[in-house]
């Protein structure tokens, strides 16, 4: 039996040993955060800890950063009418939010449906500018999302030009840059967001516990749970010590072997893209006329079906994902794709391989015999010749 090789990383991250110590030792502690006792006061302190890290990793003040179950809780927290900078309210009466977001964005949070609008991306997977600066002039307050870095297709949106042409109006910035740390950079004020959603899981970190990330003053005035004043009162609950503690360690840890992992993933993409050529030149790479994330590669080929290849790949010990999203048992074309032109029945081969830290060429080797069997089972079948 081959080893397995784990290649779907941009979906979730193995746990990295410094969030696995963190999460061990916070749960050998007793203590409730709200406690004012010496036990509560060590939980409190693991907590403040791994805020401070979330901070740094992102340039933000600590009071800025607000814990979550994850990303997709964290959009929601952001995603509120209901804003207030240094103490004044501005609500926001419309929502733009680009057509290749991840679905927790673009449903919109916590916003009225109504009031949602769709910011289209060009070919090659960038925001429309143009477009932006439309629906920017027929609102009067309007909040943005776009999002840093593509789950599908890694392509990396230019977030400072965004922001200066949302920050020439009324208008203010939210990024999901949940695809972001340890691959690019997050700095909230370099890339000139207002606010940032951030997920540990994919960092190394635990599951089910994330981040809001907010530039000073900027206040959210409707909690995501109002109950007992957790989270400077947006959001009620016992903490989840654990989680909290290990994302802190995985983001510090991000932070600290940032230039080696980009040099080890940019390395390997490069072998495995020319692996993927050089096995079948009809290979189509999406995005790749842009700016992408250094771990990952998304692509087709004529004749390929996702959910096919995925299990072919599965067999051969191979974890990676289908770009389609499957939906009661139908498998549509990705949303991600459509918005890029990209045509059906291309888009519905599309297979994402991503890589992150402890990746090694011998994975990326493993993947590469699996494909030169696929592939050429593709091109035999679409020869008419018996596979
Ligand atoms: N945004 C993006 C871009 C994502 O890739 C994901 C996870 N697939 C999320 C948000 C949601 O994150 P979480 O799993 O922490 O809710």
């Amino acid at each position: 039996m081959a080893q397995r090789a784990y290649l779907d990383w941009n979906a979730t991250a193995p746990l990295r040993p410094q969030a696995r110590a963190a999460v061990v030792a916070a749960l050998e502690m007793v203590g409730n955060p709200s406690s004012v006792h010496a036990e509560g006061r060590r939980a409190r302190h693991l907590i403040e800890d791994a805020r401070e890290k979330v901070a740094r990793l992102t340039g933000a003040e600590a009071a800025g950063v607000t814990f979550t179950s994850g990303a997709t809780e964290a959009n929601a927290l952001a995603l509120h009418p209901a804003l207030e900078i240094a103490g004044a309210r501005v609500p926001r009466d419309r929502l733009l939010v680009s057509a290749i977001e991840h679905v927790s964005v673009l449903k919109g949070g916590r916003f009225p449906a109504d009031a949602i609008e769709v910011i289209p991306v060009t070919e090659s997977g960038f925001v429309d500018c143009e477009a932006l600066r439309r629906l920017l002039r027929q609102s009067a307050r309007p909040l943005v999302s776009v999002m840093l870095a593509n789950n599908e297709t890694g392509v990396v949106q230019p977030i400072r030009d965004i922001a200066a042409i949302v920050h020439e109006t009324d208008g203010l910035l939210h990024v999901d840059a949940v695809q972001g740390p340890g691959r690019i950079g997050v700095n909230l004020s370099a890339l000139g967001a207002d606010m940032m959603s951030l997920s540990a899981h994919k960092i190394g970190g635990p599951k089910g516990v994330g981040a809001l990330v907010r530039r000073p003053g900027l206040h959210i005035a409707v909690p995501m749970i109002a109950a007992g004043g957790q989270e400077r009162g947006l959001r009620g609950g016992t903490e989840n010590v654990p989680g909290i503690a290990g994302f802190g360690a995985a983001a510090e840890a991000v932070q600290q072997s940032f230039a080696e992992e980009v040099a080890l993933l940019g390395a390997l993409r490069e072998r495995l893209e020319a692996g993927l050529r050089a096995a079948a030149p009809e290979v189509v790479i999406f995005g790749s006329a842009a700016e992408r994330l250094p771990n990952m590669v998304c692509f087709s080929a004529p004749g390929m079906k996702a959910e096919t290849a995925v299990i072919a790949f599965d067999l051969d010990g191979i974890a990676v994902s289908a770009g389609a999203a499957c939906s009661s048992g139908r498998v549509q074309p990705s949303h991600v794709l459509a918005a890029m032109g990209v045509p059906p029945a291309l888009a519905q081969g599309a297979v994402r391989v991503s890589l992150g830290a402890t990746s090694t060429p011998a994975e990326i080797d493993q993947f590469l015999a699996a494909w030169k069997k696929l592939s050429k089972s593709l091109v035999k079948e679409r020869t008419g010749l018996a596979a």
